[in-house]
C-alpha cells in the first residue's frame, strides 16, 4: 500500500551548463544537501537559496530553482542532490487519515460554511492563474460582524509540500464547528474570538503534480518562488528575494490589511519546534519572555499528548528564529513588524508530507495546543479606545513605555476600537496616543493566562465649545466642579483638556 523512495545522487562540484539543464529537465525546483562550516556561512547562503527547516549539525538541506542553484554553484560547495519521491497510497480515508484531492478540499471548505451558516463563513481570497483558489473560513458567533473580539489567524502550508497542517487545520475547523454548544470551552472560543483559518496557503505548490493527489507537491508556488522569502522584511526591504510579490503574497498582505489580526500562527513541517520571532536579525523582540511562555505552553502540551520526544528537541521544543537559521522575507517577521500581529511559526512534523495514516497521531499530539494558543488571544491587556467627547471608537496607538522596540506597539482597530496587547506578566506603563488627541499614560498589571481590561477615552486636542461638550455627561460634570456651568451656552467659552484628562482641565475664556 505504501511506497517510499529516497534517492541520493552525488554530483561533482563543477557542473557543466548541460548538466544543470539536465537536472532541471523535468522539474523546476530541486532539493539537495551540503556540508556547511558555520552559521555565518549558512546565513549568507540563505540569501541565495531556500534553506530547509531541516538542518543538521554540519549538514544543511535546501531547495533551489535553476537561477538560485546556479548562484549556489558559484560558491564551490559540495552538494548532494536528493530525489525525494514519496508516495503513499492510503485507502482508508477515515478519521482524517488522508490528503484530500484539490476538489475535495474546496468542497469541504464550502460544506463547513453551508453546514454551520450561523458561525462559519467561507471566503475566496483570490483565484491564482492556475484557477486554484486560496480559501479561508471565518468562525465566530455573529460571524461577519465586527465585535469586541481579537482576530486570530491559523494559516498552513505556504510551503506546498509541508502538508501536516493542511489536514490538521481542516480537522480543526471540523472539530471547532461540531463542538459549538457541545463543549463549553470551545463554544467560548467561538463566541469570544474572530477566528480565521486558511488550511492551504499554496495550493499550486501542494497540487503541483495535479489536483488528484499531493505526491508531486513542491515547496515553491507555480513560479518556483519560495513564498516564505517573498514578504517585505524589516531589515532587507520590500523585495529581499529579488522577486516581485507573488499573487499568494499579495493575497495574504491584502488579508492582513483588511483584518487586523492580533495573534496567529503559520504552520510548516520539516522539523518539530515552535519558532518565534525574529527570523531576520539577532536582536530579541520586546516580548521575548512572552514568546517563550506561549511557545513553552505549546511545546509542553505537545510533549504531554504526543508520542516519544515530540516537541522536545531544540530548547525543549522551542527556538528563536534567528538562532536557528536566518530567514529574510519571511511571513512571520512581516506580520509582527508591519502588521502588529503576533505570529509565530510552527513546525509540526519531521516528515514534510507524512504518511497520512499518521495524521491522527499528529492531531492527538498537537490539537490541544492549537486550542491553547488560540485561547491566548483573549489574554493580556485589552479594552476599547474611544473619543472622550463623542464616544466614537478610534484607532489609537498602544505603546508600552520602557519596553516596546522594533515596532512592538499595537493599535486599536475600527470599527469597534478594541486593542489587544499580549505581554508577559508584570506591571507596565501603557501610553495611548493618536494624533489630534492628548496622550494618556496608564499603569496596569497583567498576569500570564489572564485578562486585564482597560477601556480608554482620549481627549481631542482641538478646543471645543461648551455646546459640543454638553452632550458629554462627564465633561459637564467637570464644568460644574469648576463653577463655569452658567457660561456653558456662551460661545466664547472654550475648554481645553490636558494630558491628564478631564480631572485637571483648564477653562480658557477668550
Ligand atoms: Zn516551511
Amino acid at each position: 500500500m505504501m511506497k517510499k523512495l529516497f534517492l541520493i545522487l552525488l554530483f561533482p562540484v563543477t557542473l557543466l551548463s548541460q548538466d544543470i539543464d539536465k537536472i532541471f529537465q523535468n522539474k523546476n525546483e530541486i532539493y539537495f544537501s551540503f556540508n556547511y562550516k558555520s552559521k555565518h556561512q549558512l546565513d549568507e547562503l540563505s540569501k541565495i537559496i531556500s534553506l530547509d527547516h531541516k538542518i543538521e549539525k554540519t549538514r544543511a538541506f535546501a531547495y533551489a530553482n535553476k537561477k538560485q542553484f546556479e548562484n549556489f554553484l558559484e560558491k564551490n560547495i559540495n552538494f548532494e542532490l536528493i530525489d525525494k519521491t514519496v508516495f503513499y497510497d492510503n485507502i482508508s480515508k477515515n478519521n482524517w487519515d488522508f490528503y484530500p484531492t484539490y476538489n475535495q478540499y474546496v468542497d469541504m471548505m464550502y460544506a463547513f460554511a453551508d453546514s454551520f451558516p450561523n458561525i462559519c463563513n467561507v471566503y475566496s481570497l483570490g483565484t491564482l492563474n492556475s484557477g486554484r483558489e486560496i480559501l479561508i473560513v471565518n468562525i465566530s458567533d455573529n460571524v461577519g460582524q465586527k465585535e469586541n473580539e481579537p482576530s486570530f489567524l491559523y494559516t498552513s502550508s505556504m510551503h506546498g509540500d509541508e502538508l501536516t497542517g493542511y489536514v490538521l487545520m481542516l480537522r480543526f475547523i471540523d472539530d471547532l464547528l461540531n463542538s459549538y454548544n457541545v463543549d463549553s470551552r470551545k463554544t467560548n472560543l467561538v463566541n469570544e474570538i474572530d477566528i480565521w483559518i486558511n488550511p492551504l496557503a499554496n495550493p499550486d505548490g501542494a497540487y503541483a503534480g495535479g489536483n488528484n493527489n499531493v505526491w508531486g507537491a513542491t515547496r515553491s508556488n507555480a513560479n518556483f518562488v519560495d513564498l516564505n522569502r517573498n514578504y517585505p522584511d524589516p531589515q532587507d526591504g520590500p523585495h529581499p528575494d529579488g522577486n516581485p510579490w507573488q499573487d499568494e503574497t499579495l493575497i495574504f498582505m491584502g488579508l492582513a490589511d483588511s483584518i487586523n489580526f492580533n495573534l496567529g500562527s503559520n504552520l510548516h513541517t520539516g522539523a518539530v519546534v515552535a519558532n518565534y520571532p525574529w527570523d531576520t536579525w539577532s536582536q530579541l523582540t520586546a516580548d521575548d519572555n512572552w514568546w517563550q511562555h506561549v511557545c513553552n505552553e505549546y511545546a509542553d502540551t505537545c510533549q504531554f499528548y504526543g508520542p516519544g520526544n515530540y516537541f522536545s528537541n531544540y530548547n525543549d521544543g522551542i527556538i528563536n528564529g534567528y538562532d536557528w537559521y536566518e530567514v529574510d522575507g519571511g511571513r512571520q517577521d512581516y506580520m509582527n513588524y508591519f502588521k502588529q500581529c503576533r505570529e509565530f511559526t510552527l513546525e509540526l512534523s519531521d516528515d514534510k508530507t507524512p504518511n497520512p495514516a499518521n495524521l491522527p497521531v499528529f492531531w492527538d499530539a498537537t490539537s490541544p495546543s492549537f486550542y491553547n494558543f488560540m485561547e491566548q488571544s483573549l489574554y493580556g491587556l485589552r479594552g476599547i479606545i474611544t473619543d472622550s467627547i463623542t464616544g466614537a471608537p478610534i484607532r489609537a496607538k498602544v505603546e508600552v513605555l520602557n519596553h516596546d522596540i522594533d515596532s512592538s506597539h499595537v493599535y486599536s482597530s475600527l470599527p469597534v476600537g478594541n486593542y489587544h496587547r499580549y505581554i508577559y506578566q508584570g506591571n507596565y506603563s501603557f501610553l495611548f496616543s493618536k494624533s489630534g488627541y492628548h496622550s494618556k499614560t496608564i499603569n496596569a498589571s497583567v498576569l500570564n493566562n489572564n485578562t486585564s481590561f482597560l477601556n480608554v477615552q482620549l481627549v481631542p486636542i482641538n478646543s471645543v465649545s461648551i455646546n459640543d461638550i454638553k452632550q458629554n455627561k462627564k465633561a459637564i460634570k467637570s464644568v460644574d466642579i469648576l463653577g463655569r456651568k452658567n457660561q456653558k451656552n456662551s460661545n466664547n467659552v472654550k475648554i481645553e483638556i490636558d494630558e491628564k484628562g478631564l480631572k485637571t482641565k483648564k477653562i480658557i475664556i477668550n
